[in-house]
């Protein structure tokens, strides 16, 4: 740490927070005990607390956000150069960042054409959500606008987000929520539910998609949104064949096809979108977290000039176009950030990197699963990667929720920092979580698997 805040500094901001910060994702009653972490500087892969103490960071940044890495001075002089000259100018009128951010964007979208800036994950979602709604009133007199989301699968925390959740977690207790979302069934074939495996599980899964169309009414469902990879809902990588019989599907039924790439997007998967693994093409990408590593808030609702045309035609009618604005979708750091962010990817290599790295990891970690009963299964794409923790391989009953926290808490007093995903499904929230950043090295995936090593044999011995 540089030292620039004395320990008395920092003694006081954890007083402050204590005082009045309402921290994300926690139940506050700990504070009671112990103290809040603050983390007070990083740099690469690693940051620093309030007490000087060293850590490796394999979530970058706890939800899966900094992709390049902390400390990345080409990008906060890209935001203050472009901060001194305009910082902000909202509405109908554009930016040199948004125009320059948008081209470069859509360059590695080959099929989309627009990008329409936003400044979190969940109101991206809530864009394409309207977007669907709109062309449902424009082109259906209003009855095809029902939205299908995925069991396990997260869109975003507001009201209209939550709708398509399809998590029990953070759903519980927020209702009651927007009507004509529906869901369909998740498609993890490690928690099997139809006795196939391989090609034809993943088919299986999404001709639930084509039964649940097909009883809701074809002529009612505008829209599915889905993850490409399952992030807190389990880390989830649907099997071969799923997405092209999704991509079927919606074609068959003029189904608009949304995918949320807030956590995926922007090489995490170790290609740019995790849809680009599957050749598939979507009407609506949504991303946030990656799009410029947590220097700038910047959220992107992407389309395809198809769904950009519905908007245009008949102008002589005044209520024929987007109605929408976002107040800090204005914001210029944003995207100069991101351009600097997607500069650094591709100079830098990071894609290929991911998807070494992220195969080095699942190897490393597919030999502790020979090492520990209690690894029931391990998963993932790129730099983002699960291990589900069973009490018995033969029923898959999940480890306790203590004995998950007993694991992370391990990891943490050993220097690194990993996650576990939430109560997507009741009980079961036992799934360690990795997701470093692009530039992790062999020596850094080896620093957090041991971790896991070590946690596991003090926890289960
Ligand atoms: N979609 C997915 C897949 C997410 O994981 C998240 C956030 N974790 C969101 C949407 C919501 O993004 P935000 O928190 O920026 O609103």
């Amino acid at each position: 740490m540089d030292g620039t805040l004395t320990q008395n500094d920092l003694s006081h901001v954890v007083e402050a927070d204590k005082a009045h910060v309402w921290h994300h994702l926690v139940q506050h009653k700990a504070f009671e005990t112990t103290d809040p972490r603050i983390i007070v500087e990083g740099k690469g892969m690693r940051v620093w607390d309030q007490h000087g103490r060293e850590a490796l960071d394999a979530v970058s940044g706890a939800v899966w956000t900094v992709n390049v890495g902390y400390g990345r001075k080409t990008i906060v002089d890209a935001i203050s150069e472009q901060l001194l000259k305009l910082n902000y100018f909202a509405g109908a009128l554009g930016s040199v960042p948004g125009a320059l951010f948008a081209e470069k964007l859509i360059e590695k979208m080959p099929g989309m054409s627009r990008v329409y800036y936003t400044n979190s994950g969940s109101e991206a979602n809530e864009k394409a959500f309207k977007m669907v709604r709109q062309i449902a009133h424009k082109r259906y007199g209003g009855k095809k606008h029902k939205i299908l989301y995925r069991e396990r699968d997260y869109h975003g925390t507001t009201i209209g987000a939550l709708s398509a959740g399809g998590q029990l977690e953070r759903n519980a207790q927020y209702g009651p929520f927007a009507p004509g979302f529906v869901e369909v069934p998740h498609c993890l074939e490690y928690r099997a539910q139809w006795d196939l495996t391989g090609e034809a599980y993943g088919k299986r899964a999404a001709d639930a998609i084509e039964e649940v169309i097909l009883r809701e009414g074809p002529d009612t469902v505008g829209a599915i949104c889905l993850e490409p990879v399952t992030a807190g809902g389990g880390v989830i990588v649907p099997p071969p064949g799923y997405w092209e019989r999704v991509q079927e599907i919606c074609r068959k039924y003029d189904v608009l096809l949304h995918i949320d790439e807030v956590v995926c997007g922007v090489g995490r998967t170790g290609t740019w979108f995790g849809y680009q693994h599957y050749g598939i093409e979507p009407d609506f990408v949504t991303m946030a977290k990656g799009v410029a590593s947590g220097y700038a808030a910047i959220a992107c609702c992407v389309t395809s000039e198809r769904v950009f045309d519905l908007f245009k035609d008949d102008a002589s009618d005044p209520m024929n176009y987007f109605r929408d604005i976002s107040t800090f979708g204005g914001c210029t750091a944003g995207p100069a950030a991101a351009l600097e962010n997607m500069r650094i990817i591709e100079d830098e290599g990071l894609l290929d990197n991911t998807t070494a790295m992220g195969d080095y990891m699942i190897d490393r970690l597919s030999e502790l699963k020979d090492k520990h009963a209690v690894i029931g299964d391990v998963r993932g794409k790129g730099l983002f990667l699960g291990a589900e923790l069973v009490a018995d391989r033969a029923t898959k009953e999940p480890v306790s929720e203590k004995e998950v926290g007993a694991v992370v808490a391990g990891c943490n007093a050993a220097g690194v920092i990993i996650g576990a995903t939430n109560r997507s499904v009741p009980g079961l929230n036992n799934t360690l979580c990795f997701a470093p950043a692009l530039i992790a090295t062999k020596d850094d995936i080896d620093q957090i698997v041991d971790a896991v090593d070590q946690s596991l044999t003090k926890v289960f011995a």
